[in-house]
């Protein structure tokens, strides 16, 4: 789609790698060679051009009057034929060259699309890009006030651009001792002090190794040392997903532009679709109802009789202040808030639940359970320690403990959307939402046996937002467990819709959050880092988002099918045209 928008706008500078050198300031430009400023150099020569047409037609007009034959030219005629070629020859060189660039630099289909889609394209875009923020063209609507405007602050660069690694001498002798297995390719970072070396030499001895080209997956253009010992070990390079925007989102009064990694087409312009119909109807509501992240240990006992004596005692109220106490050293967010208990024989599952500031708090919950595991041993030494996770948690594997339960942030969200919207934005009714509602995210999903996917697409909108925003992409498993409702209301005029969503797993500090491109996501949604005012509210706001996103994405999609457009859209923009045999 950005391709259309691009093309539609101006086909062929998109194209025209000689614009793209303009805009180095410092280059030099063969207009520095004339006398005059270019705009002036412009206006002589098109004054010029025009005159002497003049002159040549009124003394052309003047010798058929005469009977005066035409070749016999005087000397002002002759000045005046030269000013006009040389004045014609300019203008043709300065404003042809974009006509004839045009034409040979003309884009193909392969690589944009053919121009009927193009203006069919062009159609769509305009009525979708008719809503000048916020509010749609089409139907009226109240503007809801908007926060003040933080003055535009010039975009910054992140890391300095450096010129493409070159490999030394020195270089070569590490890279052939890693290719001949005599240093490790784990030990490049701690053995040269310099990250992007190490990833550059590691890259280059993989590829010796394997026989395997690593061109296109890029080197430079990223900051290794802020990876190092937190989010990758062994890099060799970074994947790119390229980012869209869904928005404005307006969620509880404010506004959100919601940033979505993803390559699948139709995603992000129909969650975009989806966040127009809540903003024309007036906004969603969206509610934390829990925040909590858990950690299960699984531990073993010589009797049932035992592991159950365990289970009492952290079940009974009057030990959980000694309990939290020795939890709570672990950190100054962590916070117990409670212990669930399971027994499978001789062996007890706790499952511990706190709360984590505004990380995603797995590291959080687990040194806490640590100190609360070393100290029950003193009490409970026959109590055999199996592992710190017993999957009772259950983090990133889908579990009815956690579409029950909650982990993490447990989210209501909700909005009602006029009948007037249902039928102009989302092209369908309401009935028909509702009654596909009942039978695909009820009914179809309960014939599935789902465990908490009672939604239509939750995990695309979960896991874009998620990769945008440096959450842990595995947690989408649990964090996008949705119910979608749908019921009609206002005499069946308007639609109710809302998705709850029990898991939602997201942390702003912490993790990939401190990346650069996935802090500016965040930084865009005003969560960026912890929270001055509140420890928690960033990370809470964030999951509050990731529902209203959804909200939206189940809204249009849940329309596209109800319209049957689905499988339409989707061959138009999500299926490649290119011939991959040829590739
Ligand atoms: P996680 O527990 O999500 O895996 P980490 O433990 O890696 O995350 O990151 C949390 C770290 O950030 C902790 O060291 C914690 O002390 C620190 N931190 C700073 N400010 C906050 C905050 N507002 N909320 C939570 N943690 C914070």
């Amino acid at each position: 789609m950005e391709a259309t928008r691009l093309s539609s706008a101006k086909p062929v500078n998109a194209l025209k790698p000689t614009k793209e050198l303009s805009l180095d300031e410092d280059a030099t430009k063969a207009s520095d060679a004339l006398p005059l400023p270019l705009h002036l150099t412009n206006a002589v020569f098109f004054t010029l051009f025009f005159s002497v047409v003049y002159f040549l037609l009124s003394r052309w007009r003047e010798k058929i009057r005469t009977s005066t034959p035409l070749h016999v030219v005087t000397f002002s005629e002759i000045v005046a034929i030269i000013a006009f070629f040389a004045s014609f020859i300019y203008l043709l060189g300065f404003f042809g060259i974009d006509f004839v660039q045009s034409l040979v630099f003309r884009p193909t289909p392969d690589v944009w699309i053919s121009e009927d889609e193009e203006e069919e394209n062009e159609v769509l875009l305009r009525k979708e890009d008719a809503r000048k923020v916020p509010c749609g063209q089409a139907l009226d609507c109240a503007l809801p006030p908007l926060p003040p405007q933080a003055p535009i602050v010039a975009a910054q660069k992140v890391f300095d651009e450096k010129p493409v690694t070159v490999l030394t001498e020195e270089d070569e002798e590490i890279i052939k001792s890693v290719v001949a297995g005599t240093t490790p390719s784990y030990s490049l970072e701690s053995k040269l002090g310099d990250c992007k070396r190490a990833a550059a030499i590691r890259r280059e001895a993989l590829q010796r190794l394997t026989g395997k080209s690593l061109s296109g997956l890029p080197l430079e253009g990223f900051d290794y040392e802020s990876i190092l010992g937190q989010c990758c070990e062994m890099p060799v390079g970074y994947v790119q997903i390229p980012v869209g925007i869904a928005g404005p989102l307006l969620l509880n009064g404010k506004e959100f532009s919601v940033p979505m990694a993803t390559t699948e087409g139709c995603l992000v312009a129909s969650t975009n679709r989806g966040c127009k119909a809540i903003h024309l109807s007036g906004g969603a509501t969206s509610v934390l109802l829990k925040d909590g992240m858990t950690r299960a240990p699984v531990v073993r006992f010589g009797t049932a009789k035992r592991a159950a004596d365990l289970k009492l005692y952290l079940e009974d109220p009057n030990n959980f202040e000694t309990l939290s106490i020795v939890f709570n050293r672990s950190s100054r967010f962590g916070r117990l808030q409670g212990i669930k208990c399971a027994i499978a024989g001789k062996n007890l599952y706790m499952r511990f639940t706190c709360s984590t500031g505004d990380a995603m708090g797995m590291n959080m919950v687990s040194k806490g359970v640590q100190n609360v595991l070393d100290f029950l041993q003193t009490d409970f030494p026959d109590m055999d320690v199996l592992g710190i996770s017993g999957n009772f948690c259950s983090d990133k594997k889908p579990a009815a403990v956690n579409w029950i339960e909650g982990r993490g942030k447990s989210v209501v969200c909700e909005a009602i959307i006029k009948g007037d919207v249902v039928r102009k934005v989302l092209k369908t009714s309401v009935e028909s939402l509702v009654e596909l509602n009942m039978l695909k995210n009820l009914t179809g999903s309960a014939m599935a046996g789902a465990l908490g996917g009672f939604n239509a697409h939750a995990g695309n909108i979960v896991s874009a937002v998620f990769i945008a925003t440096g959450q842990d992409p595995a947690q989408n498993v649990e964090s996008s467990h949705c119910i979608t409702m749908m019921e009609a209301v206002n005499d069946g005029n308007d639609l109710h819709v809302s998705v709850t969503m029990p898991s939602i797993e997201v942390g702003t500090v912490g993790g990939g959050t401190q990346l650069a491109s996935q802090s500016a996501c965040l930084n865009l949604l005003g969560v960026k880092g912890a929270s001055k005012e509140v420890p928690g509210a960033n990370s809470r706001t964030l999951a509050t988002i990731v529902a209203g996103a959804v909200l939206a994405g189940e809204l249009s999609l849940m329309s596209a099918i109800a319209a049957g457009q689905l499988v339409k859209s989707h061959m138009k923009y999500n299926r490649s045209s290119k011939d991959v045999s040829k590739a």
